[in-house]
């Protein structure tokens, strides 16, 4: 069953809908019609949910287990333990566990993470190569934070888990993953929401998330979605605030820690066959020293430049800032974008600019200062390499009823995710950067029946 029918709040058209998301007026009508939509559904979220109607699950996918897949921003690898997040490791202890983290792909940043996390590919494949980027053949920016773009399927390539599912008659919710409010790969998750930094960012919004997992796993089989993902953006943002090791970001840890056990507690009273399983997009370091700011050692006359990012007109150009910026610091290494080395996997990708700038550490890099200075850089970072700077590495907990108890695995590329979780579910994954072998050993009877 594949039903594309349009459903009333899908009406608001990606544009409109971000422009809604500045307006604290529209704002509201956003959030009644979302919930009008919701209501109509049989559903009463926390969080305002856009539903898209595509008819019930098939008779295959209503006979699926169902895969929560959450992501903490920020957590990086070592924090469960040191922190002893209770609820964090008795997930591993139960189920399965990368003690030594799992490795995020290059940049070490959040929408190329969580973007790869969910279609297998790295970021040069999917083409979110950053949290902001410039596109030379659209010639236009890419930015995270405008909600035009986040909405705009045509930044997106790969196939999110969500649209494999959906295009195979399985529903899904996802609630504010990264790239969720966009159309990827022509289908939507049939439950998603409007990210808004300030509001999602409450603890009642903290919640809202808990309750609308379990209110959606609560509908009648033909509509419970059987893939719901869920983004808190924590630790993050008190990592960068205060630095990793700071008090404030030890708490955020902990509250985390919490609502995972809560959410835990809620899957377990559904009595599903729910696999649960718990990640991060990348660690966080302290910063070292002040800006490197790029432009100090070359021309960067006629460039479109984001963040670190360098994008010439012409070739001559490009050559020219490579010598320049060549040797002139052991901070940063300068390759032109074909000899990125292999294992960034980023060389290939016209949006990630030419040359590159690679950090060697923790150090804070733009290519030019903003007209205000932009103030120091933040206390806590990632963005680099994680062989350069382990600090980088991600979280990895899961368990239930397709993983084996008591498992660790070694650091793992997060491009393995997918063909994993696709298992899970029974579903076939497309052609993608990851391998079903490198986590295979922690399924329990080989995953899901196979799609028909
Ligand atoms: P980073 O510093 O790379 O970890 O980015 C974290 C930031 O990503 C958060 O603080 C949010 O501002 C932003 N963010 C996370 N999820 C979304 C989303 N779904 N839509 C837009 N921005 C997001
Ligand atoms: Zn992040
Ligand atoms: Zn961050």
């Amino acid at each position: 069953m594949q039903g594309r029918a349009p459903a009333r709040a899908t009406r608001l058209a990606p544009a409109r809908r971000a422009k809604l998301g500045r307006s604290s007026v529209l704002a509201l009508l956003f959030a009644l019609l979302a919930a009008a939509a919701a209501a109509q559904a049989g559903l009463d979220p926390a969080l305002p949910l856009t539903h898209v109607d595509h008819g019930p699950n098939s008779a295959w996918a209503e006979q699926q287990h169902y895969v929560v897949l959450v992501s903490l921003d920020g957590l990086r690898w070592d924090y469960a333990r040191r922190d002893h997040a209770t609820h964090l490791l008795a997930l591993g202890r139960e189920g399965v566990w990368a003690p030594e983290g799992m490795l995020p792909s290059y940049p070490s940043l959040t929408f190329p993470n969580h973007l790869t996390m969910v279609t297998g590919l790295y970021p040069e494949h999917h083409g979110i190569v950053g949290n902001h980027f410039y596109d030379p053949a659209r010639k236009a920016h890419f930015s995270m934070s405008d909600a035009e773009d986040v909405a705009d399927g045509s930044w997106y390539g790969g196939v999110p888990i969500w649209s494999l599912a959906e295009s195979k008659g399985m529903r899904t919710a996802c609630l504010l993953w990264p790239g969720s409010e966009a159309e990827i790969a022509g289908e939507r998750p049939t439950w998603y929401a409007h990210f808004d930094e300030k509001a999602q960012a409450s603890a009642a919004a903290e919640q809202a998330r808990i309750d609308d997992a379990a209110a959606l796993l609560r509908l009648p089989a033909e509509e419970r979605p059987h893939f719901i993902a869920i983004y808190y953006s924590e630790p993050d943002h008190e990592g960068h605030e205060h630095g990793p090791d700071a008090p404030e970001t030890r708490a955020a840890v902990l509250k985390m820690d919490a609502l995972v056990g809560k959410l835990k507690a809620a899957l377990d009273a559904t009595g599903l066959p729910i696999d649960l399983v718990v990640v991060s997009d990348h660690g966080m370091a302290k910063s070292e020293g002040d800006w490197i700011t790029l432009d100090q050692f070359a021309d960067f006359k006629g460039f479109e430049t984001d963040g670190a990012l360098l994008y010439a007109e012409s070739e001559d150009d490009r050559a020219r800032a490579y010598e320049e910026l060549k040797r002139v610091s052991s901070q940063f290494m300068v390759y032109r974008l074909k000899n990125v080395p292999a294992e960034l996997h980023s060389n290939a990708n016209a949006r990630a600019g030419d040359p590159v700038i690679v950090a060697t550490g923790p150090y804070a890099i733009r290519a030019r200062a903003p007209a205000d200075g932009g103030g120091k850089p933040e206390l806590g970072m990632h963005g680099f390499d994680p062989r350069l700077v382990p600090e980088m590495k991600a979280s990895f907990f899961a368990e239930g009823p397709d993983l084996v108890a008591g498992k660790t695995v070694a650091p793992f590329e997060n491009v393995n995710l997918y063909p994993w979780m696709t298992r899970m579910l029974g579903l076939t994954a497309p052609k993608n950067d990851g391998s079903l072998n490198i986590l295979s050993g922690t399924l329990r009877d080989g995953g899901g029946e196979a799609e028909k």
